[in-house]
Protein backbone atom coordinates (compact mmCIF):
# COMPACT_ATOMS: atom_id res chain seq x y z
CA UNK A 1 0.00 0.00 0.00
CA UNK A 2 1.06 3.49 -0.69
CA UNK A 3 -0.15 6.91 -0.96
CA UNK A 4 1.30 9.41 -3.74
CA UNK A 5 1.47 13.01 -2.81
CA UNK A 6 2.78 15.66 -5.41
CA UNK A 7 3.15 19.29 -4.87
CA UNK A 8 4.19 21.59 -7.20
CA UNK A 9 6.11 19.28 -9.81
CA UNK A 10 7.04 21.88 -12.00
CA UNK A 11 8.71 20.47 -15.60
CA UNK A 12 9.99 22.40 -18.44
CA UNK A 13 10.08 21.24 -22.10
CA UNK A 14 11.42 24.28 -24.49
CA UNK A 15 8.23 26.77 -24.12
CA UNK A 16 5.86 24.41 -22.50
CA UNK A 17 5.87 24.75 -18.52
CA UNK A 18 4.00 22.04 -16.47
CA UNK A 19 3.11 22.11 -13.26
CA UNK A 20 1.56 19.61 -11.26
CA UNK A 21 0.03 19.08 -7.45
CA UNK A 22 -2.02 15.56 -6.82
CA UNK A 23 -2.88 12.99 -4.30
CA UNK A 24 -3.75 9.67 -4.80
CA UNK A 25 -5.03 7.76 -2.16
CA UNK A 26 -3.22 4.12 -0.96
CA UNK A 27 -4.71 1.67 -2.89
CA UNK A 28 -6.78 3.59 -5.42
CA UNK A 29 -7.23 3.41 -8.78
CA UNK A 30 -6.95 6.93 -10.60
CA UNK A 31 -7.29 7.30 -14.34
CA UNK A 32 -6.00 10.55 -16.27
CA UNK A 33 -6.95 11.81 -19.30
CA UNK A 34 -6.51 14.72 -21.45
CA UNK A 35 -5.04 15.76 -25.01
CA UNK A 36 -2.06 14.25 -26.56
CA UNK A 37 0.53 16.82 -25.57
CA UNK A 38 -1.08 17.64 -22.64
CA UNK A 39 1.82 16.06 -20.15
CA UNK A 40 0.42 13.04 -19.32
CA UNK A 41 3.77 11.14 -19.93
CA UNK A 42 5.85 13.72 -18.49
CA UNK A 43 3.30 13.74 -15.59
CA UNK A 44 3.97 9.40 -14.90
CA UNK A 45 7.99 10.27 -15.78
CA UNK A 46 8.34 12.50 -12.97
CA UNK A 47 6.47 10.09 -10.61
CA UNK A 48 8.84 7.35 -11.96
CA UNK A 49 11.94 9.27 -11.55
CA UNK A 50 12.69 9.09 -15.55
CA UNK A 51 12.39 13.14 -15.64
CA UNK A 52 13.81 15.19 -12.83
CA UNK A 53 11.48 18.08 -11.99
CA UNK A 54 12.59 22.25 -11.55
CA UNK A 55 11.34 21.95 -8.40
CA UNK A 56 8.48 20.27 -6.12
CA UNK A 57 8.64 17.39 -4.74
CA UNK A 58 6.95 13.67 -5.13
CA UNK A 59 6.35 12.12 -1.60
CA UNK A 60 5.44 8.06 -1.34
CA UNK A 61 4.02 7.26 2.08
CA UNK A 62 5.30 10.31 3.56
CA UNK A 63 8.80 9.97 2.30
CA UNK A 64 10.33 12.57 -0.32
CA UNK A 65 11.85 10.20 -3.11
CA UNK A 66 12.18 13.47 -5.43
CA UNK A 67 16.23 13.12 -5.75
CA UNK A 68 15.64 8.85 -5.97
CA UNK A 69 16.84 7.10 -8.85
CA UNK A 70 13.42 5.45 -10.69
CA UNK A 71 15.38 2.05 -9.68
CA UNK A 72 15.21 3.34 -6.01
CA UNK A 73 11.43 4.28 -6.09
CA UNK A 74 8.69 1.71 -5.33
CA UNK A 75 7.23 2.19 -8.84
CA UNK A 76 6.71 0.66 -11.68
CA UNK A 77 5.66 1.73 -15.44
CA UNK A 78 3.98 -0.05 -17.68
CA UNK A 79 4.17 1.55 -21.61
CA UNK A 80 2.21 1.25 -24.54
CA UNK A 81 5.10 -0.58 -26.22
CA UNK A 82 8.52 -1.38 -26.04
CA UNK A 83 8.17 -3.16 -22.95
CA UNK A 84 9.66 -6.50 -23.99
CA UNK A 85 12.97 -8.29 -25.60
CA UNK A 86 12.04 -9.88 -28.94
CA UNK A 87 15.04 -12.45 -28.52
CA UNK A 88 13.74 -13.23 -24.94
CA UNK A 89 10.82 -15.68 -24.21
CA UNK A 90 7.72 -14.78 -21.72
CA UNK A 91 9.44 -16.24 -18.86
CA UNK A 92 12.53 -14.38 -19.29
CA UNK A 93 10.83 -11.21 -20.28
CA UNK A 94 9.14 -11.93 -16.60
CA UNK A 95 12.08 -12.96 -15.22
CA UNK A 96 13.95 -9.19 -16.05
CA UNK A 97 11.43 -8.03 -13.58
CA UNK A 98 13.64 -9.69 -10.56
CA UNK A 99 16.75 -9.83 -12.05
CA UNK A 100 18.46 -7.85 -14.67
CA UNK A 101 20.94 -10.43 -15.92
CA UNK A 102 18.29 -12.96 -15.38
CA UNK A 103 20.52 -14.56 -12.37
CA UNK A 104 17.37 -16.29 -10.77
CA UNK A 105 16.79 -18.71 -7.96
CA UNK A 106 14.58 -21.69 -8.41
CA UNK A 107 12.27 -19.42 -5.49
CA UNK A 108 12.80 -16.86 -8.48
CA UNK A 109 11.57 -18.81 -11.14
CA UNK A 110 8.55 -20.16 -8.70
CA UNK A 111 7.63 -16.35 -8.96
CA UNK A 112 8.32 -16.17 -12.54
CA UNK A 113 5.45 -18.94 -13.12
CA UNK A 114 3.34 -17.54 -11.04
CA UNK A 115 2.64 -14.09 -12.34
CA UNK A 116 2.36 -15.86 -15.58
CA UNK A 117 -0.30 -18.31 -14.21
CA UNK A 118 -2.26 -14.72 -12.92
CA UNK A 119 -2.35 -12.76 -15.87
CA UNK A 120 -3.83 -16.07 -17.87
CA UNK A 121 -0.48 -17.55 -19.81
CA UNK A 122 -0.24 -20.60 -18.34
CA UNK A 123 1.60 -22.62 -20.72
CA UNK A 124 2.98 -19.65 -22.76
CA UNK A 125 6.10 -19.75 -20.73
CA UNK A 126 8.68 -20.52 -23.55
CA UNK A 127 7.00 -18.03 -26.65
CA UNK A 128 9.07 -15.39 -28.09
CA UNK A 129 7.04 -11.92 -27.59
CA UNK A 130 6.90 -12.70 -31.66
CA UNK A 131 4.90 -15.57 -31.52
CA UNK A 132 2.25 -13.94 -28.84
CA UNK A 133 -0.84 -11.63 -30.04
CA UNK A 134 -0.52 -8.16 -28.51
CA UNK A 135 -2.84 -8.87 -25.79
CA UNK A 136 -1.00 -11.58 -24.56
CA UNK A 137 2.60 -9.67 -25.04
CA UNK A 138 0.73 -6.79 -22.60
CA UNK A 139 -0.11 -9.71 -20.25
CA UNK A 140 3.49 -10.67 -20.59
CA UNK A 141 4.78 -7.01 -19.65
CA UNK A 142 2.11 -6.53 -16.77
CA UNK A 143 3.46 -9.99 -15.19
CA UNK A 144 7.19 -8.55 -15.15
CA UNK A 145 5.48 -5.24 -13.54
CA UNK A 146 3.95 -7.53 -10.95
CA UNK A 147 7.12 -9.66 -9.68
CA UNK A 148 8.68 -6.39 -9.28
CA UNK A 149 6.58 -5.73 -6.49
CA UNK A 150 6.05 -2.05 -6.57
CA UNK A 151 3.70 -0.91 -4.68
CA UNK A 152 2.70 1.73 -7.20
CA UNK A 153 1.98 1.06 -11.08
CA UNK A 154 1.65 3.51 -13.40
CA UNK A 155 0.20 2.50 -16.52
CA UNK A 156 0.90 5.05 -20.36
CA UNK A 157 -1.91 3.55 -22.43
CA UNK A 158 -0.76 0.46 -22.06
CA UNK A 159 -3.81 -1.29 -23.88
CA UNK A 160 -4.57 1.39 -26.74
CA UNK A 161 -3.53 -0.57 -29.06
CA UNK A 162 -6.44 -3.29 -28.40
CA UNK A 163 -9.77 -3.86 -28.97
CA UNK A 164 -12.93 -2.74 -26.33
CA UNK A 165 -13.34 -5.87 -25.52
CA UNK A 166 -9.54 -6.76 -24.41
CA UNK A 167 -9.23 -3.55 -23.26
CA UNK A 168 -11.95 -4.42 -20.81
CA UNK A 169 -10.50 -7.75 -20.10
CA UNK A 170 -6.46 -6.27 -19.47
CA UNK A 171 -8.19 -3.34 -16.86
CA UNK A 172 -10.25 -6.01 -15.08
CA UNK A 173 -6.90 -8.18 -14.42
CA UNK A 174 -5.30 -4.63 -13.34
CA UNK A 175 -8.10 -4.35 -11.11
CA UNK A 176 -7.77 -7.51 -9.70
CA UNK A 177 -3.89 -7.07 -9.15
CA UNK A 178 -4.56 -4.23 -7.42
CA UNK A 179 -7.07 -5.30 -4.75
CA UNK A 180 -5.10 -8.71 -4.45
CA UNK A 181 -1.90 -6.92 -3.47
CA UNK A 182 -3.22 -3.38 -2.89
CA UNK A 183 -1.16 -1.32 -5.53
CA UNK A 184 -1.87 2.25 -5.94
CA UNK A 185 -2.66 2.55 -9.64
CA UNK A 186 -2.49 5.23 -12.26
CA UNK A 187 -3.88 4.66 -15.47
CA UNK A 188 -3.14 7.09 -18.46
CA UNK A 189 -5.72 6.30 -21.22
CA UNK A 190 -7.40 8.65 -24.08
CA UNK A 191 -10.60 6.26 -23.56
CA UNK A 192 -12.60 8.18 -21.31
CA UNK A 193 -14.96 5.25 -21.24
CA UNK A 194 -11.97 3.23 -19.76
CA UNK A 195 -12.01 5.72 -16.68
CA UNK A 196 -15.78 4.93 -16.48
CA UNK A 197 -15.34 1.49 -16.72
CA UNK A 198 -12.14 1.25 -14.11
CA UNK A 199 -11.39 3.99 -12.13
CA UNK A 200 -13.19 5.48 -9.25
CA UNK A 201 -11.49 9.23 -9.77
CA UNK A 202 -10.67 10.76 -12.78
CA UNK A 203 -7.46 13.55 -13.37
CA UNK A 204 -8.01 16.07 -16.49
CA UNK A 205 -4.34 16.95 -17.73
CA UNK A 206 -4.46 19.87 -20.28
CA UNK A 207 -1.52 21.97 -20.93
CA UNK A 208 0.60 20.98 -18.79
CA UNK A 209 -1.70 21.44 -15.68
CA UNK A 210 -4.34 19.06 -13.94
CA UNK A 211 -7.59 21.30 -14.67
CA UNK A 212 -9.80 19.28 -12.85
CA UNK A 213 -10.03 15.87 -10.48
CA UNK A 214 -13.18 14.35 -9.08
CA UNK A 215 -15.27 11.54 -8.84
CA UNK A 216 -15.28 9.76 -12.62
CA UNK A 217 -18.56 10.36 -13.63
CA UNK A 218 -18.75 13.75 -11.98
CA UNK A 219 -15.74 14.64 -14.01
CA UNK A 220 -16.62 13.53 -17.14
CA UNK A 221 -20.38 15.15 -17.01
CA UNK A 222 -17.71 17.86 -18.00
CA UNK A 223 -18.84 20.46 -16.04
CA UNK A 224 -15.35 21.25 -14.11
CA UNK A 225 -13.72 23.35 -16.92
CA UNK A 226 -14.66 24.73 -20.61
CA UNK A 227 -11.18 22.84 -21.47
CA UNK A 228 -12.52 19.42 -20.44
CA UNK A 229 -16.07 19.97 -22.10
CA UNK A 230 -14.29 20.77 -25.60
CA UNK A 231 -11.87 18.08 -24.75
CA UNK A 232 -15.26 15.48 -24.21
CA UNK A 233 -16.91 17.75 -27.22
CA UNK A 234 -13.90 16.68 -29.34
CA UNK A 235 -13.67 12.90 -28.76
CA UNK A 236 -17.26 12.63 -29.37
CA UNK A 237 -17.77 13.77 -32.64
CA UNK A 238 -14.69 11.41 -33.62
CA UNK A 239 -11.71 14.02 -34.17
CA UNK A 240 -8.19 13.22 -32.80
CA UNK A 241 -7.87 13.21 -28.80
P1 LIG B 1 0.90 13.33 -23.43
O1 LIG B 1 1.42 12.07 -22.82
O2 LIG B 1 -0.23 13.94 -22.66
O3 LIG B 1 0.53 13.16 -24.87
P2 LIG B 1 3.61 14.28 -23.08
O4 LIG B 1 3.84 14.30 -21.62
O5 LIG B 1 4.21 13.18 -23.86
O6 LIG B 1 2.06 14.44 -23.38
O7 LIG B 1 4.20 15.61 -23.71
C1 LIG B 1 3.94 16.89 -23.15
C2 LIG B 1 4.72 17.93 -23.94
O8 LIG B 1 6.11 17.82 -23.65
C3 LIG B 1 4.59 17.78 -25.44
O9 LIG B 1 4.52 19.06 -25.99
C4 LIG B 1 5.87 17.05 -25.82
O10 LIG B 1 6.21 17.38 -27.14
C5 LIG B 1 6.86 17.61 -24.83
N1 LIG B 1 7.96 16.70 -24.42
C6 LIG B 1 8.24 16.32 -23.18
N2 LIG B 1 9.33 15.57 -23.10
C7 LIG B 1 9.76 15.43 -24.36
C8 LIG B 1 10.86 14.73 -24.95
N3 LIG B 1 11.74 14.07 -24.22
N4 LIG B 1 10.98 14.81 -26.27
C9 LIG B 1 10.10 15.49 -27.01
N5 LIG B 1 9.05 16.16 -26.50
C10 LIG B 1 8.88 16.14 -25.20
MG1 LIG C 1 1.65 10.17 -23.58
Amino acid sequence: MAELDIENLTFRYEDMVMSFTLRVESGEMLAIIGPSGAGKSTLLSLIAGFDRPESGRVRIDGRDVTGLSPAARPVTTLFQDHNLFAHLDAAANVGLGIHPGLRLTAADRERVYHALKQVGLDGLERRLPGQLSGGERQRVALARSLVRNRPILLLDEPFAALGPALRREMLDLVDEMRKARGLTVLLVSHHPEDARYAAARTAFVHAGKILAVDETSRLLAGESAPELRAYLGELESGEAP
